[in-house]
């Protein structure tokens, strides 16, 4: 047990994680040993636990492949079709254990295994307690309302059902990322909407399943195929998206923010006000590697990804360009145009000023400070016509922000920065040597 990855964790996430597994368990136990078993509802268990196998099994390296991409997070389990069919079909405890059954086995066979172990019993507690939900609520709502599953009604209960494995799902993973991880954005607690959209879909194909069971059990089979062409293209557009991030920051890469900036700015319409550019890079960010190492560099990276994030519209590009440099797009600016472009510069910067990276090490937590980045900006007109007119505007005004000792915000325009006042691709700034005397770093912070 002291092995165990758990103990690593935050110490505010042992108990919450502890509490939703023990009220799984205890749902369970409690669900098995207050149900009077009866053969049909046992061959259903047996049955949905067999499908679930067999889907595993033969979709397991596109499973697996999916696990690899998405590194766990919020992975949307297409096994909760079986979940589901149980949550429907079964009493809660069953629906439980079946639940608690299959995704054992997606696990065992297609999971992650570098992924830590409480992540997984984690994620099992959250799918029983839903299916455990689900199937009492469903269960209720039928014999209260005296309706049986081919009633016009039952679509209502069916979608409560679904409604609540959804809900309490969500919840419980959104409050475990949310304990973990202070100030997570939305869609990092309960995931985009497409991954919302696929987990609705499979609880859709769960329901349908439990319906072509109940007329006839072999009508079941019917459901792998589309299952099986499911799982492909949700790994096509997982693949997709992998091949437009950057690994480390979640940014778009620079050749992915290159094609979506040049689309954006043949979208953008006279009456959105003209689009800007930013270019940012962090500074004497060598320092940062030199004095605490490469792995807390990447963390500060992050977090200035973040930052980026958080600081413009969902709508404008947040792109890493390599290293420590990172570029901006904002399309439409609205009427104040370079001001305005200032001013979400202004604020970045300032936000990176007053940020305080936190990194778990073995000695504690570290806390890193006194970042700074640098910044430069491009309007059209003034900088430019095109794309790349902007970036080398906005590179250069980069420079000369630089240039004027860091932590500074310079605009850009395609006059001011004609080779002749300032080169080119420089490769070395004019600024002093690095004198990283603002940063600062305590150990337990
Ligand atoms: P300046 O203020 O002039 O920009 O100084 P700087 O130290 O930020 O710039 P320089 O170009 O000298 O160094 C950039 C550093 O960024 C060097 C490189 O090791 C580091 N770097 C680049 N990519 C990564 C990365 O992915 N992770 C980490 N940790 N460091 C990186
Ligand atoms: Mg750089
Ligand atoms: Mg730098």
């Amino acid at each position: 047990m002291a092995g165990w990855d758990l103990w690593e964790v935050p110490r505010r996430l042992v108990a919450p994680v502890f509490t939703v597994e023990l009220t799984a368990l205890a749902l369970l136990v409690f669900g098995v040993l207050t149900t009077v078993p009866e053969s049909p509802d046992v061959r259903t268990a047996v049955l949905i636990c067999v499908l679930g196998v067999v889907h595993t099994e033969i979709a397991r390296d596109v499973e697996r492949m999916r696990r690899r991409i998405t590194g766990e997070e919020l992975h949307v389990d297409l096994g909760s079709v079986w979940f589901f069919m149980a949550a429907v079909l079964l009493p809660p405890g069953y629906a439980a254990a079946v639940t608690v059954l299959v995704h054992s086995h997606i696990w065992y066979r297609a999971g992650f295994r570098r992924a830590p172990l409480y992540r997984q019993v984690f994620n099992s507690a959250t799918m029983m307690i839903s299916a455990f939900a689900a199937s009492s609520l469903m269960s209720y709502v039928f014999a209260q309302q005296r309706i049986g599953l081919f009633d016009s009604r039952a679509l209502l209960v069916l979608c409560f059902g679904m409604l609540a494995f959804l809900t309490i799902n969500s919840a419980l993973v959104a409050g475990a990322i949310a304990v973990s991880t202070p100030h997570a954005r939305l869609s990092q607690m309960v995931g985009v909407w497409s991954e919302n959209l696929l987990e609705i879909a499979t609880l859709s194909l769960g329901a349908l399943v439990a319906m072509a069971y109940l007329t006839n059990p072999w009508l079941a089979l019917f459901c792998l195929p589309p299952l099986l062409v499911l799982h492909r293209a949700v790994l096509v557009r997982q693949l997709e998206e992998a091949a437009n991030l950057d690994g480390k920051t979640g940014l778009l890469n620079a050749a992915a923010w290159h094609v979506q900036a040049e689309r954006a700015l043949h979208r953008t319409k006279p009456r959105d006000g003209p689009p800007g550019v930013l270019v940012l890079d962090l500074d004497h960010f060598k320092a940062v590697n030199d004095t605490h190492g490469h792995l807390a560099g990447d963390h500060v990276l992050t977090a200035v990804a973040d930052v980026l994030r958080d600081e413009v519209r969902e709508r404008d590009l947040v792109g890493r360009f390599g290293g420590e440099e990172f570029v901006v797009m904002l399309a439409g600016l609205g009427g104040r145009g370079s001001s305005e472009l200032e001013s979400v510069a202004e604020r970045i910067r300032r936000r990176v000023a007053d940020l305080r990276v936190e990194i778990p090490t073995p000695d504690g937590p570290l806390t890193v400070r006194g970042l700074s980045v640098s910044v430069g900006c491009a309007v059209m007109p003034d900088g430019g016509a095109e794309l790349r007119d902007l970036l080398e505007v906005a590179d250069r005004a980069l420079y000369a922000a630089k240039g004027a000792g860091r932590n500074a915000v310079r605009v850009g325009t395609a006059a001011s920065s004609r080779p002749t006042l300032l080169p080119v691709n420089v490769s070395t700034n004019p600024a002093p040597p690095i004198e990283p005397s603002g940063l600062r770093s305590n150990a337990g912070d």
